[in-house]
């Protein structure tokens, strides 16, 4: 047993449970053994750490990678490339050959072009590739504007209008074989009304093409499901139950389909929090501001997509001293917790209340185990951030 304590690690760095992603993929178990033909794969953009991506594979899941780098990651760790997909607008040769060599499960293609090389290197490989088309739907989710992918401005997808054309080609050709549909609508999604309205999406489509005589065995909707950013403690696993429920009585399936879902936040997003340390308590001309030695480079999501993370000060209860009045014990503060960075945006909050906060004091930044990690930059050299496993720490 390690004797390492939080307070003895160098700041700033990622402190993972593994105990509650592990819960976290039991209730992923629980609800996609209730249908038939329901398979998940993990979405690695989210947090690519080894030692997560291990007990993900120990909890049976398959892998959706969007690059090549990714890939690697996932066999490395041990994934079976028979349950790896394959996204992205923008496939390099060397992916695609990375995949072809791999015989991964199937590439989720975006464009005519894309499609005609995955055939072209196929051949040259004398392999054939599986492959579903990614359709944009043009359907809105109930999120930020950046992180939106189902729209017919956005530029992720094919074109419906486009589809028949493509399964038509995707056909003649030799080295490709047509298996099925991918979708993806967004992320952050807590809405059950968007992955209802995706669902008869799916429904009117597949209608067309059942006119049309095509079949398809392969039904991708992506993932999406979003956390409780604000209760984290309460809310520390996603309604998975309402979320597989909503496909079940929504998508209509055909005899023979299995459906496809790629999780990336909902499994690791709040198994993850980002601990940094006080070093400023700094007096502006009309706000106080807790400076902190973590910055965007550690966590971009807040500057990126002004998005909300829980912020405790986790040494306040020992930073009561004999000395203080009960009013000063009890005396909340607001801050605006800022980084070193040299950005305007590097701010994780504004105006939140904390405890009297010191020089010294760890904070943890919450719910931050999806695009945390795989997001941080050496932007100002900085280093990477370093990562630990609470289980593996010794008792506070
Ligand atoms: C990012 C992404 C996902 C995962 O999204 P989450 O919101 O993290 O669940 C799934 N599929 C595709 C194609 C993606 O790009």
């Amino acid at each position: 047993m390690s004797t390492t304590s939080i307070s003895s690690i160098r700041t700033p760095f990622y402190l993972y449970d593994t105990d509650l992603l592990q819960q976290t993929l039991a209730a992923i178990c629980a609800e996609t053994e209730k249908y038939d033909n329901y398979h998940v794969h993990y979405a690695v953009k989210a947090n690519a750490n080894p030692k997560l991506l291990k007990i993900i594979l120990d909890a049976g899941l398959g892998i959706d990678c969007v690059s090549g780098g990714e890939m690697e990651r996932a066999l490395e760790v041990g994934f079976s490339a028979d349950k790896i997909v394959f996204a992205g607008v923008g496939k390099s040769d060397w992916e695609i050959n990375l995949g072809l060599d791999n015989n991964i499960f199937c590439f989720n293609v975006e464009s005519i072009p894309e499609l005609l090389i995955i055939n072209e290197l196929a051949a040259v490989k004398n392999k054939i590739a599986n492959v579903c088309f990614r359709i944009n739907p043009n359907v809105g989710a109930h999120t930020h504007a950046n992180i939106t992918t189902g729209l017919a401005e956005n530029k992720f997808g094919i074109a419906m209008e486009d589809m028949e054309k493509l399964i038509i080609l995707a056909k003649s050709l030799t080295n490709v074989s047509f298996r099925g549909l991918h979708f993806h609508i967004g992320s952050q999604i807590l809405e059950m009304d968007d992955f209802v309205a995706l669902s008869e999406r799916i429904n009117q489509i597949q209608d067309r093409l059942d006119s049309e005589n095509i079949h398809i065995e392969v039904i991708n909707v992506g993932g999406g499901l979003g956390i409780d950013y604000q209760n984290p403690n309460t809310n520390p696993i996603p309604n998975f139950k309402d979320y597989f429920q909503t496909y079940h009585q929504h998508l209509k399936l055909r005899p023979g389909q299995s459906v496809h879902f790629e999780l990336g936040r909902a499994v690791v997003a709040q198994c993850g929090t980002l601990i940094t340390q006080v070093l400023y308590i700094k007096q502006g001309s009309f706000k106080k501001f807790a400076i902190v030695d973590a910055g965007m480079t550690e966590l971009i999501r807040p500057a990126l997509y002004d998005a909300y993370h829980k912020i405790e000060n986790i040494s306040a209860t020992k930073n009561i001293r004999l000395t203080d009045s009960v009013a000063a014990v009890e005396s909340e503060e607001t801050y605006d917790v800022a980084g070193p960075i040299c950005e305007s945006s590097d701010v994780f909050a504004k105006g939140i209340s904390l405890p009297m906060t010191r020089r010294g004091d760890l904070l943890a930044i919450r719910s931050a185990g999806a695009y945390g990690e795989t997001m941080a930059s050496q932007y100002n050299c900085r280093p990477l951030p370093q990562t630990y496993i609470l289980e593996e720490l010794g008792q506070e």
